[in-house]
């Protein structure tokens, strides 16, 4: 199986390459040559398996096996999931009749972006450790050093699937006193002396422009070889359309022994997956796009809600140009005569998924400019042609102008797979609040909250048979803020005793590797940089300041 860029395919990647690559040189995203389909017997052959087995079984129609040979691939997933808590990794828990949890958040740090990063650092060491195997004595050996900005999330997710590993130094900058407590704590608590958190005295996109220019910076990416772990690498969607595997048959399971006379067949099985740079849906969409009999997908946003109002109306547009209604979208705090603030995106309860736009929604897009172009060329390496030019258009109007229409047609495709429900803040605490009161009683975090939410509300369209299956994304103890607030006047109500896990008490006391930066400057992070990546030998830990 080989790999080309969304914005241009005449270069093809091995699964290796892609993976190493990240982002495409042209700004596009890798995607498979093809969708491989499911093998004969999947059903039967597949519904015992584990969600290792299933690993395996899936990643394996994506990765030549002259890549990665089976065993090798069993290796590494056993290796990437191992550190979870749960048996079967991401259980399935049942709310109601209609109503199923994905747990994905069983992870080392709660949430559910470890699913993808576990495994990405291991595939990551695993081709610099056979690349260094293959050079002859005394020639250098390849290195990585992995840089990224976090305002909490994926940064904690990125250092324990890196930690430790060969080859690999890591430098996380978040922005110092701005992200939560816990998240602050779970990064620099790691002490592995490969692992560097960079505390920047500024603000989230600060860090994100430093980030931005490293990488602009021939000479120095050059030299360190930065890599990157950010939502768009291949194998992050490819390890999470594993979850929707495990989940289709836990699901069969359950209803068969909870309604023995329902016929399985009539079920549709519709996926609530809270959303912010469209990675954990778009593995749902592969899933169902190799066979996996699945019904619609239907993307939850918080009050960034630039899929929320495309599914609307065919518009991809950064900032709403036509509030309207009670749908509207409140201007941005700090704004003035009901414009925007410059930037636009709003802070919520929901953090993980304050975006403006949605990184991956371009792979998606590239499908839909495939079918709804309508060629007439029979040649399909014309027509993917045709689709990436469509594409690039796209996103340079994206980038040029804010916003883009897409033809009628491609809307019609896009629904024909999604339904898509924005959720406010109040909704997400009431939601909270709602499930915590039900039999059984669930205590979900804000992220998955928008999910349910989202779910409530179309529920009232689907068909009878319809069942839900809610992505859970996050640990509520991760965002105790919005719990607590959700869950103040429950007098049954106790964090401690209800919500908070072994692993967290204790956290921020914990010894700490920060290093302080007291300017947001790239040439203070590259110096940081220059003085610890392939130089991670010895002691970790200590507290610094440049
Ligand atoms: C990253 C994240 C999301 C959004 O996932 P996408 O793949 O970016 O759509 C939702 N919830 C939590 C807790 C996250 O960390």
């Amino acid at each position: 199986m080989r790999y080309f860029s969304t914005r241009g395919a005449q270069e093809t990647l091995s699964f290796e390459e892609t993976v190493l690559t990240g982002l495409a040189p042209n700004g596009g995203l890798y995607i498979p040559e093809s969708i491989p389909q499911l093998p004969e017997g999947w059903q039967s052959k597949w519904s015992e398996y584990s969600f290792m087995d299933l690993s395996v079984a899936v990643l394996s129609l994506f990765i030549s096996s002259n890549e990665i040979s089976q065993s090798e691939l069993r290796a590494l997933v056993e290796k990437s999931y191992k550190t979870f808590r749960h048996p079967e990794i991401t259980p399935l828990q049942k709310l109601d009749d209609k109503t199923f949890i994905l747990e994905l958040f069983h992870g080392p740090t709660f949430a559910f972006k470890d699913v993808a990063l576990q495994l990405l650092g291991n595939f990551f060491e695993f081709f610099l450790n056979r690349r260094n195997m293959r050079k002859a004595e005394g020639e250098r050996q390849e290195k990585l050093t992995v840089v990224g900005a976090t305002s909490g999330d994926t940064g904690s997710a990125a250092i324990y699937g890196l930690r430790n590993k060969a080859n690999i130094s890591i430098f996380i900058l978040h922005p110092k006193g701005r992200v939560s407590p816990i998240q602050e704590a779970q990064m620099t608590t790691v002490t592995d002396a490969n692992v560097h958190n960079l505390a920047v005295k500024g603000t989230f996109d600060d860090c994100q422009d430093i980030v931005k220019s490293l990488f602009a910076d021939q000479q120095f990416n050059k030299k360190h070889r930065l890599g990157a772990v950010n939502s768009i690498n291949w194998a992050r969607i490819l390890a999470q359309t594993v979850y929707y595997f495990l989940s289709y048959f836990h699901l069969r399971k359950q209803i068969a022994t909870s309604a023995p006379s329902q016929s399985l067949d009539d079920v549709e099985i519709q996926y609530v997956v809270p959303t912010g740079n469209f990675g954990d849906i778009l593995a749902g969409y592969y899933a169902k796009r190799m066979g996996l009999p699945i019904g619609k997908l239907v993307v939850a946003t918080n009050s960034n809600d630039i899929l929320a109002r495309f599914w609307k109306s065919g518009t991809y547009e950064k900032i709403d140009s036509q509030p309207s209604g009670n749908n509207a979208t409140a201007p941005a705090e700090g704004a003035s005569d009901g414009k925007q603030a410059v930037g636009g995106v709003k802070e919520t309860l929901s953090p993980a998924m304050d975006i403006l736009v949605s990184s991956n929604f371009e792979r998606l897009l590239y499908y839909l400019a495939e079918e709804g172009l309508e060629s007439t060329s029979q040649d399909p390496t014309e027509r993917r042609r045709q689709a990436c030019a469509a594409l690039d258009g796209w996103m340079k109007k994206v980038k040029s102008d804010g916003r883009v229409e897409v033809p009628t047609k491609v809307l019609e495709l896009a629904r024909r797979d999604f339904l898509a429900e924005r959720v406010s803040d109040q909704q997400t605490l009431e939601t909270i609040k709602y499930y915590f009161k039900a039999e059984p009683s669930y205590v979900a975090d804000p992220h998955t909250a928008v999910g349910l939410s989202a779910a409530q509300t179309i529920s009232a369209t689907n068909p009878p048979s319809t069942v839900q299956v809610v992505l859970s994304t996050a640990h509520p103890a991760k965002f105790s803020e919005a719990v607590t607030r959700a869950l103040e006047t429950e007098s049954k109500f106790d964090f401690e005793r209800d919500v908070l896990p072994e692993e967290f008490k204790g956290l921020l006391e914990r010894k700490r590797n920060v290093i302080d930066v007291e300017a947001a400057e790239v040439d203070l992070v590259k110096h940081v940089i220059e003085q610890y990546a392939g130089n991670d030998e010895g002691e970790g830990g200590a507290r610094q300041s440049v």
